[in-house]
């Protein structure tokens, strides 16, 4: 009975300019567990925006009714300053214009600044450590800086989500099945999420780099060990996930309500919501280094050979690279194989590659010896 929408004042990047987040609160501050869920923190997918959309209004109704068991903080639009990014009519979304880099990576390793807030150590008690990491983690936060409107705004977020009990940053690719990324301690979780929300792909990172806004969040717990006494007993007591909502054009009230059902299912699963959840399975997850992604080599005009959601073989033609400088057209094209047979699971949407670009990925059920770990799916 506490739906709540708060507007947190951004710092402003401009004379005369304001931006601002929208956060919905249901439930019980304090309560357990926490959900924390956000849309498209790299601004220019919108899948999320419409998930959210329709979430929004299914948790109203739920806590109204008095079925939020826990605390949930929802963000339906997590990155303003992207949002506001337009260049010739397009929103390129992804990187800062001001060279801060990519939305979604550097989020800060709050460890360090966190075990200086538990000089005592922990005690071994998960009961009690648990309560104390995230409050030191909401100290950590509070000494962030705040110099540009970049920092200011993600310590903001941060100051949401970071004593969750489960992370949701709700992304999408440009072609995609609907997948999702976390830690491999918390596949059981994401089992779960992916069998409620009808979702294919379960990708496990065991060390996933670069620094994400999910693994800034949940990766610390694990990153605690050896800055605090004790410290190698605690439980990995954040979920984060990245939850790829299929392609960027993938806007629709029928996905949004699809999606959002699925998130009501999940957080009923996990005991933030009261009712009934039905046994959820879920795929047999996928590791990072069984992933294969596919570069063109060159650049060029790109034709197709697969769609996505195809299953294919070791060797199978995923699409050619057709050089458009050649003199003989018949002769100017570049096959990009699978090195693995799997499910094809998402493309680029541009049709004229740039030299070097990840084309294709598609996840298979062997180590790939060329993909580098702690580099996401980016090398
Ligand atoms: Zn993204």
């Amino acid at each position: 009975m506490s739906h709540t929408v708060e507007k947190i004042a951004l710092k402003s990047p401009a004379p005369g300019t304001e931006r601002f987040l929208t956060v919905h609160r249901f439930g019980t501050i304090g309560a357990r567990p926490k959900v924390y869920l956000q849309a498209a923190l790299h601004a220019d997918e919108w899948p999320g925006l419409m998930a959210l959309n329709h979430l929004i209004p299914m948790l109203a109704q739920a806590d109204k009714a008095g079925r939020i068991l826990g605390e949930i903080v929802l963000l339906p639009y997590a990155n303003p300053i992207g949002l506001d990014q337009r260049i010739g009519g397009a929103m390129p979304g992804r990187y800062a214009f001001d060279g801060a880099g990519n939305f979604n990576r550097n989020w800060p390793d709050l460890s360090t600044a966190a075990a200086a807030h538990i000089p005592q150590g922990f005690t071994g008690d998960a009961n009690q450590d648990i309560p104390t990491l995230r409050e030191a983690l909401r100290k950590a936060v509070a000494e962030l800086s705040t110099r540009t409107d970049i920092d200011h705004w993600r310590a903001q977020l941060l100051s949401l989500s970071i004593d969750a009990d489960y992370v949701i940053d709700v992304h999408c690719d440009q072609e995609s099945l609907a997948h999702l990324y976390c830690h491999i301690s918390h596949v059981d979780i994401a089992k779960r999420m992916a069998a409620a929300g009808d979702i294919p792909i379960v990708l496990l990172e065991e060390e996933a780099g670069g620094f994400s806004f999910d693994d800034c969040n949940a990766g610390l717990w694990r990153r605690m060990t050896g800055l605090v006494d004790k410290a190698d007993s605690l439980p990995m007591a954040c979920y984060g996930c990245t939850l790829e909502l299929r392609g960027k054009d993938d806007v629709n009230d029928v996905f949004g309500q699809k999606d959002a059902a699925g998130l009501m299912h999940f957080m009923i699963a996990e005991g933030v919501i009261d009712g009934e959840a039905s046994d959820l399975t879920g795929p047999d997850p996928f590791r990072l280094d069984e992933v294969d992604v596919i570069y063109a080599e060159t650049g060029g005009l790109i034709a197709y050979k697969a769609e996505v959601g195809e299953y294919v073989k070791e060797g199978q033609l995923i699409a050619e690279i057709i050089d458009i400088t050649a003199a003989d057209p018949l002769n100017a094209r570049t096959p990009l194989v699978s090195r693995t047979e799997g499910l094809f699971f998402a493309r680029v949407d541009l049709r004229l590659i740039p030299a070097g670009e990840g084309v294709a990925k598609v996840a298979g059920r062997k180590p790939l010896a060329h993909r580098k770990k702690g580099a996401l799916l980016e090398a």
